[in-house]
């Protein structure tokens, strides 16, 4: 993965024409942490975990970024990570850098006081490296607004109350409105916008969706809403289809019940890698990376893809995809919402004030619709695709953020 984002990463560089030397100086973590994990189990046999945090950047502020409980997670996958919330951070226009950490245990074969004692030693680990000024962890893969909590109380016993050392927490615990939903709703938002790129309105616009946790249930509806048909929508144990489209409440409460959209009754059932190829207008991959590879690129129908998940596309698929014209809004755009809420809510606890879901929404959908327009202009300007026009405008951000802080020689300023 790390090597992916390096790709686009070039390619937008020699846009901006960097010299190697700034090129490598910004490419490069600025601290990378691998801390042990020992706890015991509810067997009471000892087990241990490697947890990861790889801060990348903080010219624009304190790192921001999620933890991901997952097997495969490691350092490389945290790097590629970080590197990535750096740019989003900057296109959305958030004052954060760009961290991502997580621990390489299956939630899914762990109990709840399990979870919560590998979640407390990663905080007692790595507590000097996070805080509200610091580095500001967040939800991804296999965590929620209950791990959140853990961490919140965890680090609050070193530092005293600190609700804003982490976002994405319970309301009760001063979460933000609408934190949950954010990045599908900003997903809703950048295909409104793709939709007007390319003339088109949502009726009749059948859409497709892989993944169905946070991010994919929470797209599929919002999107369902603004009255587009969810015709397919795939996990990782198989995927359900409707051609008058889904049901998508009754399928929320289905996935919640049984922890998989499989076996959903309202649609017909198919193979959940097929969803990629789906015959539809919208692809909205949602899961984990790699999902549009050089095998499948070929099979995919869609005219528009907008990337929940970060890093869904691979870099063959992805010049396969430019080659064809299809607009793909990059994870780096796409996603944002999340983070974009996580700094309401960031900016919440620190002035210790709450703020009503509808102004959240609001301000939420004029940062993805500006954040989408400066993205496009860069795309035109340049004659780029949507997705090297992000990372220049990322670059560009974080490079002028930088230089401005101290004294360069002329030819390393943005
Ligand atoms: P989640 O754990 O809530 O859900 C993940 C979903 O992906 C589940 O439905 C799971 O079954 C599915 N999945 C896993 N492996 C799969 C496979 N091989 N094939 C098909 N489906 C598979 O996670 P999430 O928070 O929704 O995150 C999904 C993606 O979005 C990740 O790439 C994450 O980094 C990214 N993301 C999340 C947020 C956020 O706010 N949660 C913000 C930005 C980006």
């Amino acid at each position: 993965m790390l090597e992916e984002s390096h790709y686009y990463f070039q390619k937008a560089a020699d846009v901006l024409n960097l010299p190697d030397r700034l090129r490598e100086i910004i490419w490069t973590p600025i601290r990378t942490v691998k801390v042990d994990l020992v706890i015991d189990d509810d067997a009471g046999c000892l087990q241990h975990y490697q947890g990861f945090r790889v801060q990348h950047n903080k010219s624009r502020g304190p790192m921001k970024g999620g933890l991901r409980y997952h097997p495969a997670m490691d350092e490389d996958h945290a790097a590629a990570l970080a590197n990535l919330m750096t740019w989003k951070t900057a296109i959305v226009d958030v004052p954060f850098g760009g961290a991502k950490g997580g621990i390489n245990c299956d939630p899914s074969t762990m109990s709840e006081r399990e979870l919560n004692s590998v979640t407390r030693r990663f905080v007692e680990q790595t507590k000097e490296i996070i805080g509200p000024t610091i580095d500001i962890p967040a939800p991804d893969v296999n965590t929620n607004a209950k791990v959140m909590g853990w961490i919140m109380d965890e680090y609050s016993k070193y530092a005293g109350f600190s609700p804003a050392v982490v976002t994405g927490k319970p309301l009760e615990l001063f979460g933000s409105e609408g934190r949950d939903e954010a990045t599908g709703r900003g997903v809703m938002v950048v295909l409104d916008e793709a939709l007007k790129d390319q003339g088109k309105s949502w009726q009749n616009i059948r859409v497709a969706i892989q993944g169905f946790g946070n991010v994919g249930s929470n797209s599929a509806r919002l999107i369902a809403e603004q009255g587009a048909r969810i015709v397919a929508v795939a996990d990782h144990l198989g995927g359900v289809s409707n051609d008058n489209g889904l049901d998508i409440g009754a399928l929320v409460a289905w996935a919640a019940e049984h922890r998989t959209v499989k076996g959903f009754p309202g649609g017909k059932a198919f193979a959940g890698p097929e969803v990629i190829t789906w015959d539809v207008d919208v692809l909205i991959p949602a899961a984990l990376e790699d999902a549009i590879t050089e095998e499948n690129v070929d099979g995919v129908r869609a005219d528009i893809i907008i990337e929940g998940a970060n890093g869904p596309t691979s870099p063959a698929a992805h010049e396969a995809l430019v080659e064809r014209g299809v607009l793909v809004v990059p994870d780096i755009l796409a996603n944002a919402g999340g983070v974009t809420v996580s700094y309401f809510e960031w900016a919440q606890n620190i002035q210790q004030f709450r703020w009503q879901k509808d102004r959240i929404n609001e301000e939420l959908t004029s940062k993805m619709r500006e954040a989408y327009a400066a993205v496009r202009t860069v795309a035109e300007k340049e004659h780029i695709d949507m997705r090297i026009a992000a990372f220049v405008l990322a670059i560009r951000r974080v490079g002028k953020a930088a230089t401005s802080r101290t004294y360069v020689a002329e030819n390393f300023r943005f």
